[in-house]
């Protein structure tokens, strides 16, 4: 098997040729929604792997608010508990 198809991105099926052999078929997995950290709503954000993010500026890859990881509805919730 080549090095670059064994990573954990990459989905091994096995296919059963018409004249009987088996092979694998590799299928690369596309990235997952990014969810809030507390209630797991989806972000409103591209589903984007890791290298793509990395191509991207700082300012596009998470909101410019404070806590990001969090949806707007539980980022609010947390900052009445900081003023508090
Ligand atoms: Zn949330």
């Amino acid at each position: 098997m080549r090095r670059a198809l064994r990573i954990r991105a990459v989905k091994k099926t096995r296919v059963v040729t018409p004249g009987g052999r088996t092979v694998f078929h590799f299928k690369l997995t596309k990235p997952a929604h990014v969810v809030c950290g507390m209630c797991g709503a989806k972000l409103n954000r591209a589903k984007l792997t890791p290298s793509q993010l990395k191509r991207l500026p700082k300012v596009q890859r998470r909101a410019e608010r404070p806590l990001p990881h969090l949806c707007s509805r539980c980022m609010r919730e947390e900052m009445k508990k900081m003023l508090r």
